[in-house]
């Protein structure tokens, strides 16, 4: 089981990442860990902010509860709390981890939960823009000469999770299908042969629409999330 200790820089998402995430919640049953009671207001925060956060980093697999004695509950988002210069990070599990195992959050993480502006709102978007985490995916961005910008990025209306082009292994699908139109003339006319294309992708849908197509990928047990993509637009979604 992924176990990181509160509050130190995590690499789960990326190395490029591992200076501007500080872990908070990664519990497993080798490790002691922290109890206590970060009150009601806390964990219903923790709970919107998991459900309604945006997914900086796309699904990374499952996390399951390695504490519990029978079943072992598993989630799949995870929290991504904005706090100065860093994002702390924690898996949807601690919201379990707090009601079931007795897990206290470290103090600074609860107050940047309290702090924490409404997903989506003008705060929101300016607190992550203040991250390192900004400024790391601007430098990507420019490097890999996307079309994308962070500003682009950053202007995502909420509801739509924060995917895009650009972090998503599913970019390589779009640039097979894109090759495939330098190729022929035209995109993939069906799902059949849209497969033929993407083989090395597993499971996916595809349908060609009046812009030209949508591509869905994931939604299977093991990545229960779907990355959409429409031809045309610059993003992904992660639904
Ligand atoms: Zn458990």
């Amino acid at each position: 089981m992924t176990h990181f200790e509160d509050l130190s820089p995590c690499d789960y998402f990326g190395e490029e990442y591992t200076a501007t995430f500080r872990a908070v919640g990664w519990l497993d049953e080798c490790h002691p860990y922290t109890n206590g009671d970060p009150g009601p207001e806390v964990f219903a925060k923790m709970a919107k902010l998991a459900t309604d956060g945006w997914q900086l980093v796309k699904f990374m697999g499952w996390h399951s509860c390695t504490l519990c004695r029978y079943d072992h509950t598993r989630s799949v988002r995870n929290l991504f709390v904005p706090a100065g210069k860093v994002f702390y990070v924690a898996p949807e599990a601690i919201l379990h981890y707090v009601a079931a195992h007795g897990y206290g959050p470290p103090h600074e993480f609860c107050q940047a939960v309290l702090e924490c502006p409404p997903v989506g709102s003008d705060g929101y978007i300016e607190a992550i823009r203040e991250t390192e985490w900004a400024t790391v995916v601007h430098r990507q961005l420019v490097e890999d000469e996307e079309e994308l910008t962070l500003d682009d990025i950053l202007r995502i209306h909420h509801g739509a999770q924060l995917s895009s082009v650009a972090f998503s292994a599913a970019k390589l699908a779009r640039d097979e299908i894109e090759a495939f139109r330098h190729l022929n003339g035209r995109y993939p006319a069906s799902i059949q042969e849209a497969q033929s294309v993407l083989a090395r992708f597993g499971d996916l849908r595809y349908q060609l629409s009046d812009e030209g197509y949508v591509l869905e990928l994931g939604g299977t047990a093991e990545e229960p999330l779907v990355d959409r993509y429409a031809s045309g637009s610059k993003f992904w979604t992660i639904q």
